[in-house]
């Protein structure tokens, strides 16, 4: 018998998959952006290249990648403190927000344990969850399509060891504003971890979402995660962070997978921080161009929430659904479609956000 020939095992011998993992949607890699009349509005990734700094530190941290990063990230995570005015103990990082909720759960959560959501929400988190071999708990969010806060705060049990809070809420963009969120803190146990995940709190106008660092000094089972892939443009460089106790901070780091954020992520992140202003100044052009398209889409009779986030959310029925996705295919134009909910559109460069404002105008809700 040759090397290559299969040697003959019955199916039921071979390796399984855990049934949480067979269980999970199979990725379906996103259509990436093949030539300049492709508009890229599917992953609200910022359309601004990299600050120029980000892209600096990079290059001059190529030359070491021979070594392995700071597995404790320790000047970045000097860094954020100083940024937020909390101390470095209180900094976890992780290979984006994602990879640092992972951490979160999997350091909280024993099999069986339940973790409430909304939902729709962040796709990620009932996947996450199931492959913690957790249980998730999504609750359906309010006409308003925000967070329902008594249905949650009234879904908790004795087996829930976390809450994700997503403010603004990806895809709908409805912020939780400060005292939602408070009296939902003095409702539910303080032995829950109540995540507020602010992936998008740059583009957030001030007010309309929490204080969430008020919170956090206040109530110690509050957790903030917040990343460097929307606003500040590192999507591809993978990293994020959560604001938490020292002792959950510390847990959250025995959980990480050893090196997991590249020592070129944690140069571009601190210099990222430090060109905070550049970086502002590009957010406040993404809001008005956010302001502009939602108020033309609405007078053009489109119902749409006010957005805090990056990106705007049709509601859409299946019927309508179908059409709008095959118009903005046919268009070049990538968007997320949420099956049976509706369509989430990247806010970007003005040309880009015109062809959606064209296609849009072309039909009606
Ligand atoms: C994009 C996003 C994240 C962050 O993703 P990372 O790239 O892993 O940092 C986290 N939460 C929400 C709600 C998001 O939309």
């Amino acid at each position: 018998m040759t090397s290559d020939q299969l040697v003959a095992v019955p199916e039921t011998a071979l390796p399984t998959l855990r049934g949480a993992v067979t269980g999970l949607p199979s990725y379906v890699p996103g259509r990436r952006s093949a030539g300049a009349d492709i508009a890229a509005l599917a992953s609200n990734e910022s359309h601004y290249e990299p600050l120029p700094a980000a892209v600096a530190a990079v290059a001059h941290a190529a030359g070491t990648m021979n070594r392995y990063p700071d597995s404790a990230a320790v000047e970045l995570r000097e860094r954020i403190a100083r940024h937020l005015g909390v101390t470095a103990g209180e900094i976890a990082v992780g290979p984006g927000s994602v990879g640092v909720l992972q951490q979160i759960i999997t350091g909280l959560c024993d099999a069986g344990d339940e973790v409430i959501f909304a939902w729709r929400s962040f796709e990620a988190y009932p996947i996450l969850v199931e492959l913690a071999g957790a249980r998730p708990v999504p609750l359906p969010l309010d006409d308003a399509e925000g967070h329902d806060l008594d249905a949650m705060a009234a879904a908790v049990t004795d087996r829930t060891k976390v809450i994700l809070l997503c403010t603004p809420n990806n895809p709908t963009g409805v912020p939780i504003g400060h005292e939602r969120i408070e009296a939902f803190l003095q409702a539910v146990p303080s032995s829950v971890l109540v995540v507020i995940d602010e992936a998008y709190v740059e583009y957030a106008d001030a007010g309309s979402g929490p204080d969430s660092l008020a919170l956090y000094r206040r109530y110690p089972n509050v957790c903030i995660l917040r990343t460097f892939s929307k606003a500040y443009g590192l999507a591809g460089l993978r990293v994020g962070y959560a604001i938490a106790t020292q002792a959950i901070a510390e847990g959250l780091h025995r959980t990480a997978l050893p090196f997991a954020v590249s020592a070129l992520a944690q140069k571009a992140a601190i210099a990222s921080l430090d060109a905070g202003e550049e970086m502002a100044a590009r957010v406040a052009a993404v809001k008005l161009e956010r302001a502009r398209i939602a108020a033309e889409l609405e007078a053009h009779g489109w119902t749409l929430q006010p957005s805090q986030g990056n990106f705007l959310w049709i509601r859409a029925n299946e019927q309508l659904l179908a059409t709008l996705v095959d118009a903005f295919n046919t268009a070049g134009i990538m968007v997320r479609a949420y099956q049976g909910d509706g369509v989430r559109i990247t806010v970007a460069d003005p040309a880009s956000n015109n062809r959606v404002l064209r296609l849009l105008a072309t039909h009606t809700a």
